[in-house]
């Protein structure tokens, strides 16, 4: 049922669904939306103006656009559960590592958000230090938010004088919408919570999630079928700390990103390093692109 949003404009990835025949669908806003501006009053119904530019999914979530993209390579090529610990240049070649495999390239393509790249892959020689600080420096877009769902037997936000799109200033959810699947068969809820609230049990965060969604849908809000969450900070191979507090999207698609390093074997990709909509999936796309032209036109 999950699935990435992506805007209109985002011609990389609407391109790359296209040929893949992958078939997209409109994300529900509706007409109305709950408001909840300040805890001292109730939340209320407002009106949303029509949108002009709506967002789309792709139908069977994103995991679909990974799996096609997937089938395209010999899956002998494909090394999955393979952590690369070390980068090393040797002779002619760059050498990755991870636990007991070596791999001997000619050219490596991280596509590791930078602040994790370096943090965790011991490159040698080192890589420059201004490449360095800017890596510790830059944002991984969403890499410390939570992201949450709760699945129901029926889309009772539909109701006349409700609605599933949720903005609230109170939280701890500040951002919900209907989620239910392409065919709208299955239903469900799907939104974001304060980064702030990682360090409590889920069995806390789903106490807070549906005491907020009561004040909205009263008793029914507890009858979920299933409740799922993603602290993203918790995901090792996505987030790693910033040393410093940093702003969204900072220094994402910086010219230093665009060099290459380790005598030109080591090449940065990645949405953090796009220099067209980094942060999201376009720009993961569009810094592949041209990288691969960069190499190819090198070579
Ligand atoms: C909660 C959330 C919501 C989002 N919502 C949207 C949205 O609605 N629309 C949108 O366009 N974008 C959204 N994004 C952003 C989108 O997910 C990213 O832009 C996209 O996944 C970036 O792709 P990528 O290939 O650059 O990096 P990643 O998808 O992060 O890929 C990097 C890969 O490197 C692997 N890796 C990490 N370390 C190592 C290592 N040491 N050795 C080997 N492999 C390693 C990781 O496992 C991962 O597979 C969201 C992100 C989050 C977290």
């Amino acid at each position: 049922m999950g699935a990435t949003w992506l805007g209109v404009k985002h011609t990389h990835l609407t391109q790359l669904l296209q040929e893949l025949e992958l078939k997209t669908f409109e994300q529900v806003i509706g007409d109305k939306v709950i408001y909840e501006a300040i805890s001292t009053s109730p939340p209320y119904l407002a009106s949303l103006p029509p949108n002009p530019e709506p967002s789309l999914r792709i139908v069977g979530g994103s995991s679909t656009l990974i799996n096609a993209l997937a089938a395209k390579i010999d899956p002998q090529a494909i090394l999955l559960d393979t952590c690369i610990t070390e980068l090393k240049l040797k002779d002619d070649s760059i050498i990755a590592t991870s636990e007991g495999i070596v791999l001997r390239c000619n050219t490596i393509i991280s596509t590791l958000p930078p602040n994790l790249l370096i943090n965790k892959i011991h490159c040698s020689p080192t890589l420059p230090a201004e490449l360095i600080n800017l890596a510790k420096q830059t944002h991984t877009w969403m890499g410390d938010s939570i992201k949450i769902a709760l699945r129901y037997a029926e889309p009772f936000w539909r109701a006349e004088n409700s609605s599933g799109t949720i903005m609230s200033n109170v939280g701890p959810i500040p951002e919900m919408y209907d989620h239910s699947n392409a065919e709208d068969t299955h239903y469900a809820l799907m939104g974001f919570l304060n980064g702030a609230f990682h360090s409590l049990t889920k069995a806390e965060r789903l106490q807070l999630v549906t005491t907020q969604l009561k004040k909205y849908y009263g008793k029914v809000a507890e009858q979920y079928i299933s409740y799922h969450e993603t602290v993203w900070r918790n995901e090792a191979h996505s987030f790693y700390p910033n040393e410093d507090h940093v702003l969204p999207h900072q220094n994402n698609g910086h010219p230093l990103f665009q060099k290459s390093y380790l005598e030109g074997k080591l090449y940065l990709a990645g949405t953090e390093t796009a220099e067209h909509y980094p942060g999201y999936m376009e720009g993961a796309i569009h810094s592949a692109t041209t990288v691969a032209e960069k190499i190819l036109t090198e070579a």
